[in-house]
């Protein structure tokens, strides 16, 4: 069974057609990546696969469970990064945690919570408020949020955008150890480097559509003086 089955998703937002069409299958353990220009409809697919927001058309599944009828499970099996810094500012990084662990009915002083802090440089900032942290901080809480309840499937919105290379060093080092410890794993990315140290397998989008499709290493020997190159920018 696919980690998560996307099958032919079309998504407008009035007159502009976001996703036309979106079929893809992402196998359990891959390190997958989704590549495109600014609208191509990265974050549109994230948030319908993260049950955030409905399709037209077309399922999702995670694991077998369809993202709406079956909202619940599907959720459950996700941990998601979204791109926007949403939190409760008067909250501590320990407590942010908490409480997002608390909603999938985990103790609260489970030691993961710990683990999660200490392998995204976080620990001495656990007990700052959220609102005295920088943004790089901010992003690696995101992160932090999205792994409390050990989902096996981790969906990444751009997760680097304007983060400063040691973060996006402590995130890749620790994206890669879940991944070689089973996590799927999907990441939306400009960059391609990002994706050739990473990614297994890319999809890139463009428009909404899926116009390439391949093994990361083959795909970058496509790009290597064609068009795509221009589309990536
Ligand atoms: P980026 O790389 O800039 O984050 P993206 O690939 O994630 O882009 P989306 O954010 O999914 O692309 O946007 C796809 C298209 O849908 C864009 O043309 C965008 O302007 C449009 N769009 C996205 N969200 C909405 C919305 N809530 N209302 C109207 N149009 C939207």
């Amino acid at each position: 069974m696919a980690a998560i089955q996307i099958n032919n998703v079309e998504k407008s937002y009035r007159a502009l057609k976001a996703l036309n069409g979106i079929s893809l299958s992402i196998e359990e353990g891959e390190f997958f990546g989704l590549l495109g220009p600014n609208g191509a409809g990265k974050t549109t697919l994230i948030s319908i696969i993260a049950g955030l927001n409905r399709a037209d058309s077309g399922t999702v599944e995670v694991h077998g469970h369809d993202v709406v009828s079956d909202y619940r499970q599907a959720r459950k099996l996700l941990g998601v990064v979204p791109q926007e810094l949403v939190f409760d500012p008067f909250f501590t990084v320990r407590e942010t945690l908490r409480m997002q662990s608390g909603y999938y009915g985990l103790k609260n002083n489970d030691p993961w919570i710990d683990e999660v802090m200490h392998h995204l440089d976080l620990t001495g900032k656990a007990d700052a408020n959220m609102r005295a942290l920088s943004g790089g901080m901010k992003r690696r809480v995101l992160v932090a949020q999205a792994l409390v309840h050990k989902p096996p499937v981790i969906v990444l919105d751009e997760p680097t955008a304007g983060v400063d290379v040691e973060l996006r060093q402590t995130l890749w080092k620790f994206i890669s150890r879940l991944n070689r410890e089973g996590h799927t794993i999907v990441l939306t990315t400009h960059y391609l480097e990002e994706a050739q140290a990473l990614c297994n397998r890319v999809a890139m989008l463009k428009a909404g559509q899926v116009v390439a499709l391949d093994s990361t290493s083959a795909l970058i020997k496509r790009i290597s003086g064609s068009q795509l190159v221009v589309q990536l920018a």
